[in-house]
């Protein structure tokens, strides 16, 4: 092969190394306006895809600290979408659903460790009733120190399994019993199962509340439905940091060409 082929080859070579590389970079959400909503059920060291090992999640929560992403509250999210509020850059809301008492136990330490605020969605009969959930003086305690208690309904029926009548009932009971538990004001939901349609959505906004969080992948933005905000599903898996690198990475960049949007 000639000297002068086999530089041009190589010349290309580097080319598409340098290329590929840039594109695997992670991807910032750089727009003041894009917001990461992460979605987490249990902190602990269950074997199950729903689990995150405390020591991962501390990983996690450390990779987020140290590329200087910043917690917010769901009010500062919905202040932002009303365009009322300016965001910390890289801004990250954290979220768990069905308030599992791990959360009390091992994700409330770790979060307070790194000063980062959370948002946990609970399923208002089950709290201070069932085993293995959090009890009402836990939720009280987090809602005091930096974590925003939210509805997750009343018993976690699939809501597109209800009448109207019943929806309405596990929308307004929820949110009236957390409500007078803890002697704030609870704006936020998250469907339980992430099941939801239009007319749900519309029955949500009448029983007062703000703003619904789904499992639908993606980034929040302007454009998001603020009755079907997406998240970002964070799993247990073979290589659970992994994962979690390449769900927050990619989801601006699979956004950003139209992959994952509604
Ligand atoms: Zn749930």
């Amino acid at each position: 092969m000639n000297f002068c082929f086999r530089l041009i080859l190589i010349f290309i070579s580097l080319l598409l190394i340098f290329e590929g590389s840039a594109f695997l970079k992670p991807q910032r959400v750089e727009n003041e306006n894009k917001i990461m909503v992460l979605n987490y059920h249990k902190i602990d060291d269950v074997n199950i895809s729903l689990s995150i090992p405390p020591a991962e999640f501390d990983k996690q929560m450390k990779y987020l600290k140290d590329n200087d992403y910043h917690t917010i509250t769901p009010d500062e999210l919905y202040a932002s979408i009303e365009g009322r509020e300016k965001l910390p850059e890289n801004p990250v809301l954290i979220t768990f659903d069905d308030g599992y008492s791990d959360n009390y136990k091992n994700a409330y330490p770790i979060l307070k460790k790194y000063d980062f605020k959370a948002t946990i969605f609970v399923i208002s009969s089950f709290v201070g009733n069932m085993e293995h959930y959090v009890t009402w003086d836990e939720v009280r305690e987090m809602s005091e120190n930096g974590i925003t208690i939210a509805s997750h309904t009343v018993d976690h029926r699939s809501m597109t399994d209800l009448t109207d009548a019943q929806l309405k009932k596990e929308l307004e009971d929820s949110k009236a019993k957390i409500e007078e538990e803890l002697g704030k004001k609870v704006d936020y939901i998250a469907y339980p199962t992430g099941t939801y349609n239009l007319h749900i959505a519309e029955i949500v906004r009448d029983a007062g509340y703000k703003a619904a969080f789904t499992i639908k992948y993606g980034i929040v933005d302007a454009y998001s439905n603020i009755y079907a905000l997406e998240r970002i599903p964070i799993f247990q898996t073979e290589d659970t940091h992994k994962s979690f690198l390449e769900r927050i990475r990619y989801a601006p960049a699979f956004e950003s060409i139209g992959w994952i949007k509604n």
